[in-house]
């Protein structure tokens, strides 16, 4: 690659602040991103967790910092950008990772929907969606401020089509996805001399440790049922790897992507653009 291209997808010297970043996706995502020069500032309500990835970052020769912040505490957000202008000098990007379900929010397995508790339903909307709004509201003023700035949501393939079983976290998923488009106008609305992009990526099926059991059946080869039809829906035919979604943030966050604006990439094998009808699901 010549230098000119080398440079188009540079994010050597971007500071970069990820919420959700002690966990497995971001995790491997702050790795890479600080493997390629990027500074990282890895938010995480787990603050030791945090931190433990920052000094795994730094022992491999990168610079990161870990602070402890909880994404649905004004309180908690702002003195944690604080702390990260205080370390780099400034924020360039802000990748909001921080999300996820919860048992209680889960249609139980012997049970219907009207079980339900909307308490827990509530919790789980809360994280995924005011834990996205508010820090990007923290951050927004910051980057108004500084005259640019990237932002990147996280969904997943239930904003597209709502997953069984997950309502709380199917709706608030979705309410991302309209988050980051209503946001992408907005932001040119109230701040029309900044360069703000805002974008988002919507991982598709991974196996992580944490969802390894949900895919696999303990033999490690078999697929449970839940796996099979993920598999016989994916057209590329296999589960992603969260280091998969390191090339389209990249893309995101530098040069390449300057004219992205409003959209979502969905890294997911083609499961979103496949209507389940046609011959994959015989084949698999
Ligand atoms: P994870 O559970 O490994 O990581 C989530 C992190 O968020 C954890 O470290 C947790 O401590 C942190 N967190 C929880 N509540 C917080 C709060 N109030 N403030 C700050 N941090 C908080 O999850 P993951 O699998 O790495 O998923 C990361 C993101 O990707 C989430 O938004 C998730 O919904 C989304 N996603 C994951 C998958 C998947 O297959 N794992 C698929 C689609 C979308």
């Amino acid at each position: 690659m010549d230098q000119k291209q080398d440079a188009l997808f540079s994010v050597s010297g971007k500071v970069v602040a990820i919420t959700g970043a002690a966990g497995v996706i971001y995790g491997a995502i702050a790795r890479g991103l600080a493997a390629r020069g990027a500074k990282l500032a890895l938010l995480d309500l787990l603050g030791d967790k945090a931190q433990e990835a920052a000094d795994g970052i730094r022992a491999e020769g990168g610079e990161a910092i870990g602070v402890a912040c909880n994404v649905l505490d004004t309180d908690s957000i702002a003195p944690a950008l604080d702390t990260i202008i205080k370390s780099f000098g400034r924020v360039d990007v802000l990748i909001n990772g921080a999300g996820g379900n919860r048992p209680g929010a889960s249609v139980p397995r012997d049970g219907v929907f009207t079980d339900l508790s909307l308490e827990e339903v509530d919790k789980v909307f809360a994280l995924n969606y005011k834990g996205t709004f508010l820090p990007t509201q923290i951050f927004c003023k910051y980057f108004a401020k500084q005259g640019k700035g990237i932002i990147v949501n996280t969904s997943s393939m239930c904003s597209f089509a709502p997953l069984t079983n997950v309502p709380g976290y199917s709706n608030a998923k979705a309410a991302v996805t309209n988050f980051t488009q209503w946001l992408a106008v907005q932001v040119k609305v109230d701040y029309p001399e900044a360069d703000i992009r805002v974008n988002e990526i919507a991982p598709g099926f991974l196996d992580t440790t944490q969802n390894h059991r949900l895919l696999f059946e303990e033999d490690d080869k078999t697929l449970t049922p839940r796996g099979h039809s993920i598999i016989a829906n994916t057209p590329l035919g296999r589960f992603g790897d969260p280091k998969e979604l390191l090339g389209p943030i990249v893309l995101l966050i530098s040069d390449a992507g300057s004219f992205l604006h409003g959209v979502t990439i969905a890294v997911d094998g083609g499961f979103a653009i496949y209507s389940g009808v046609g011959p994959l699901d015989e084949k698999r």
